[in-house]
């Protein structure tokens, strides 16, 4: 067979370091919820690039915004000022109802950024004596790739080739409130944990642990670190899964959708008390803050504060959670479903995560597996009720094999 598709994926494995292992679709195009492959075949995207994607592809206000700004500045550096951070940082922090915004471009460095800012708040505000300051993570967490951040990683892929680790962090069961209080001791930071673990295969904690967590924090004068790259800004249902339980944590670390599946874009929010420890000199990105982004970024804001694609993302996603529940004991042994993102455990009868995605792939739909079993539902939150029932409905079909 000679495709356009086997063309590429072949010619990729010649300079391409294999560091993903992709599904086998090329894709050439995007519109909204929708994908077209290199064949012209079209396919539903229930992934939304890791939620990076919320607003779905192309969405046409975003995609003016940058070309607008594409054609008078792109790249300042922050040794200069620019027009367009002011509209960006005052729309964040308002949205988050904080006082600071420090931006960056990928998730992991807004993650890094927030342990940097723990740290210094430990030896500035706290007094923990210096080198000392501890961070409380959660087991399962998945927080980016760099060599700090996989080195509090208990999956054994992320981890195990990469030492030396850094010191400093003490894992504990994610959904265990009380086992973050005995953690705690009069050198610890922070509590740096997702709301709801997306990697893990959205992983709901029970109800009340936020609320839980924040207490635990305000009681000890510790950090409360919600990572809400992945579960952040609509995915839920709410602007952030923290908005579930009507928690607000100190140290808010945003990145995907933030620029709206254009350009990579990540920020940490938080109260000028806890992200004013960071004086110039200390921290940046050459990319961090910069104009094109900047734009983007202030459009999602104000797309977000609307609150439509919140509800919008709720309603469908009450809707998803009905349908998916009805496939359990059908090939699905349980489903986790927090506004419109959601875990499917696939039953091993019917066959590994993986080939779940295959045989959806070969049907029009893209999902991804997760940790083997699990199938990942995450579409843009513009997708409309009958393309997710007919995604649903594709399901159903390979599930009965
Ligand atoms: N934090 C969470 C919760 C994530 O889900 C991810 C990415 O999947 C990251 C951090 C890292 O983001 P990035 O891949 O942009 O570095």
């Amino acid at each position: 067979l000679d495709t356009a598709t086997i063309r590429v994926i072949g010619a990729e494995g010649e300079h391409l370091a294999h560091n993903y292992n992709p599904l086998p679709v090329v894709i050439s195009r995007g519109e909204g919820a929708w994908v077209t492959d290199v064949e012209g075949k079209r396919y539903l995207d229930l992934l939304s690039a890791y939620s990076a994607l919320n607003f779905g592809h192309l969405h046409p206000a975003l995609v003016a915004v940058a070309q607008e700004q594409l054609q008078r500045l792109t790249l300042t550096s922050r040794a200069y000022h620019n027009d367009q951070l002011v509209e960006f940082s005052a729309g964040l922090a308002k949205l988050c109802g904080k006082d600071l915004v420090l931006p960056m471009n990928t998730g992991a460095e807004a993650v890094e950024t927030g342990i940097k800012v723990a740290r210094a708040w430990a030896y500035r505000v706290k007094g923990v004596p210096a080198g000392a300051a501890r961070i409380i993570v959660a087991g399962g967490n998945f927080h980016g790739r760099t060599t700090t951040i996989v080195g509090f990683s208990d999956d054994p892929d992320a981890h195990d080739a990469f030492g030396p680790y850094g010191p400093g962090f003490v894992q504990v069961p994610f959904g265990d409130a009380e086992a973050i209080a005995e953690a705690i001791d009069e050198n610890t930071a922070a509590v740096l944990i997702e709301p709801i673990q997306g990697e893990a295969g959205v992983v709901i904690p029970p109800e009340g642990f936020l609320r839980r967590v924040r207490e635990i924090c305000t009681e000890n004068n510790v950090l409360f670190i919600a990572d809400e790259i992945q579960s952040g800004l609509g995915r839920v249902g709410e602007t952030f899964a923290c908005d579930r339980e009507g928690v607000v944590p100190d140290v808010y670390l945003l990145g995907k959708a933030l620029g709206g599946g254009i350009l990579p874009v990540s920020a940490v929010v938080a109260d000028r008390d806890v992200l004013g420890v960071i004086k110039p000199g200390e921290h940046g990105s050459t990319f961090g803050g910069n104009p094109l982004a900047a734009a983007v970024g202030a459009r999602v804001v104000e797309m977000l504060a609307s609150g439509e694609f919140q509800t919008r993302g709720k309603a469908l996603g009450e809707h998803l959670e009905k349908k998916l529940q009805e496939l359990v004991g059908n090939g699905v042994t349980a489903v986790r479903v927090a506004g419109l993102w959601a875990g499917v455990d696939i039953d091993p009868g019917v066959g590994t995560g993986r080939e779940v995605a295959e045989r959806l792939l070969a049907r029009g739909v893209l999902v991804k597996d997760t940790h083997g079993a699990t199938i990942r539902i995450a579409p843009p939150l513009t997708i409309r009720a009958t393309e997710l029932d007919w995604a649903i409905e594709q399901l159903k079909v390979v599930l009965a094999g």
